[in-house]
């Protein structure tokens, strides 16, 4: 490429909206133009690393199985409302009508296009696993849009969506994805980190998020030097708080689940009669096994705004003494008021007795200490391992590790990636079912693979930057290499060479630009300083004389000479 026929357009100041240092810096080297909120476009240099992010994902993409296609911007409501994301989906969902007054989505993800798409096409279990993907404009009208391409309303995402036969295929295919990302982040070239994620609102079983390391990320990771435990601050803080048994089926789900709905659970499961709303309730049920007497003390509890009321109890048979506790006697006797559904360790027992047995009960969905959120598949009862209970809410650095081996430590991240087992969540509200051997019709176990395609631009300046500009990790810089020649027109010396090494370098595969613009030396090298380009060869008579060119790397202090014969081999 020649900077004389390429647009470059860089700026002294950045925008007084630009907050962060990425968002400074793309607008400073012209990689982005706003044209609204969390809108903008690509500019050609910018344009120039989304398309190198793009390839090495397609690349890894291909080679790990997934097959590429291209699903519509524009998806109809009819899909939507099929999973309910119609309404769920919120204000972040952007809506619009066509002349016949249809309602459509500008699609922010492609779960109910893609299971529409395999559950017409696809019918035998012959034909699978399948993992579709494309690279795709999204579109969410995010309440904050911000810091440019780290949060815009217009992004460019890969997506990606497997189906299986049965879990263990859908866990083996999430492990693909899982290991094709390890590989997608360190040809980046960049610091990252893989952690345990809380499902959200997608839904599923198991999600792990991507996230590269930077002081400025949004997000904080929790994880152990000195083993594999690694969670964000939301998954750090739930999971210790799977309190009830059978741990492994519970997942932490984002609900607007009434809380009174898990006390009429529990009042039913008991045989009780609810008169009124109730927050919690606690009790000791003791129990005569074998002649043995067991204790165990019980906390049900919801929260919410509701009044602690006295409860009428009754259709409990053989109930010796059965009351509700009072708040202030749950915080007397737990210390706190802890947002779990099972039995506790109190400081002293609450004096509630039942003298019949507790049935194991499932499929609970109760509290989980945390504003909007409970446990989902909560299991309790006394035939179920014990529990887990460590509570380390507002983790801190030196907390003991979950799995014990070693102290937590924290730092900041920015989500590039998220991949999550879905299960069946899509495949059976939408339908999507599979033939299998004896020829019974089961829902596909589906899982969704996302990078930030766009977002990766702005994660990968937080990392890498100083302060004369961006510092492109070679893979993904705009151009690897700046030539810049020291009189382009005046010397035919300096342009003999220039040619010379531009035309060899374009030979060698090597992206390389050579800046014949006739800018002053000081110039030429802010620019390209800013823009960031890893690499940079000064062409001037000077050093010609004696054989000579200066290589200068972009984190390097100072330019070193190289021998005009040797630079192809020496940038290679
Ligand atoms: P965030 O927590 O930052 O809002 P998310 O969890 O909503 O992201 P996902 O639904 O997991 O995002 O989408 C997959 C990936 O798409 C994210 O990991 C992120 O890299 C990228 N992404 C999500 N929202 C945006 C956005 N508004 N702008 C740019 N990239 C985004
Ligand atoms: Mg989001
Ligand atoms: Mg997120
Ligand atoms: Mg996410």
């Amino acid at each position: 490429m020649r900077a004389s026929r390429f647009f470059i357009s860089t700026l002294k100041e950045a925008p007084s909206d630009a907050e962060i240092v990425s968002h400074k810096l793309m607008m400073r080297a012209g990689m982005i133009k706003r044209i609204g909120s969390g809108i903008y476009t690509y500019m050609p240099l910018g344009l120039r690393v989304i398309r190198k992010v793009e390839a090495i994902i397609r690349e890894e993409m291909n080679k790990a199985g997934g097959i590429e296609l291209l699903m519509p911007l524009v998806q109809p409501a009819e899909l939507w409302q099929e999973t309910g994301r119609w309404d769920k989906m919120g204000p972040e969902l952007l809506r619009l009508k066509d002349r016949h007054g249809r309602d459509f989505a500008l699609q922010p993800t492609s779960e109910e296009v893609v299971t529409d798409v395999v559950r017409t096409e696809v019918k035998s279990y012959r034909q699978l696993p399948l993992n579709f993907y494309h690279i795709q404009t999204k579109f969410r009208d995010e309440r904050r849009p911000r810091f440019g391409l780290m949060r815009g309303r217009e992004f460019t995402m890969k997506d990606a969506y497997s189906f299986d036969r049965d879990v263990a295929g859908m866990q083996e295919s999430y492990q693909t994805m899982f290991d094709a990302y390890v590989k997608i982040f360190n040809r980046f070239g960049l610091k990252f980190r893989a952690v345990a994620a809380d499902n959200g609102a997608i839904g599923g079983t198991g999600s792990h998020e991507f996230h590269v390391i930077a002081s400025t990320g949004e997000d904080a990771l929790v994880y152990c030097p000195s083993s594999d435990y690694a969670a964000n601050m939301e998954a750090a803080e739930a999971l210790p708080l799977i309190a009830s048994r059978g741990a492994a089926t519970q997942t932490l789900t984002k609900t607007s689940t009434p809380n009174t709905t898990k006390c009429e659970q529990v009042a039913k499961l008991l045989g009780l009669e609810l008169s009124q709303t109730v927050k919690s309730i606690a009790l000791t049920v003791e129990n005569e096994v074998d002649g043995k007497l067991t204790k165990e003390n019980w906390l049900l509890l919801l929260r919410g705004d509701h009044e602690l009321n006295e409860v009428k109890v009754s259709k409990v048979p053989g109930l010796k003494d059965f009351r509700f506790a009072t708040e202030a006697e749950i915080l007397e006797a737990y210390g706190s008021v802890p947002g779990y559904l099972g039995p506790i360790a109190a400081k002293q027992p609450v004096k509630v007795v039942a003298d019949r047995t507790v049935a194991n009960m499932a499929d609970f969905v109760c509290g989980a200490n945390e504003a909007e959120y409970h446990f989902t598949g909560a299991n309790w009862g006394r035939d179920l391992p014990e529990p887990v209970v460590a509570d380390l809410r507002n983790v801190v650095e030196g907390d003991a590790s979950p799995d014990g081996k070693g102290v937590l430590a924290i730092e900041r991240g920015i989500e590039v990636g998220h991949v999550f087992q879905l299960g069946t969540a899509y495949s059976a509200a939408m339908n999507c079912v599979y033939l299998d051997e004896k020829g019974q019709p089961a829902p596909m176990q589906m899982g969704c693979y996302g990078i930030g395609v766009t977002r990766i631009l702005g994660a990968a300046i937080e990392q890498n930057f100083d302060d004369k500009g961006i510092v492109w990790p070679d893979a993904i810089a705009p151009f690897e290499i700046v030539l810049c020649p020291m009189g382009y027109d005046r010397s035919e010396l300096v342009k003999a060479e220039t040619d010379r090494l531009y035309a060899e370098l374009q030979a060698a595969g090597v992206d390389v630009i050579v800046d014949d613009r006739g800018l002053r030396p000081g110039a030429m090298f802010a620019d390209w300083e800013l823009v960031g380009v890893p690499h940079r060869v000064v062409i001037g008579e000077r050093g010609l004389k004696e054989g000579n060119l200066e290589y200068q790397g972009r984190r390097d202090p100072e330019a070193s000479a190289v021998p005009a014969a040797d630079m192809v081999a020496f940038v290679k």
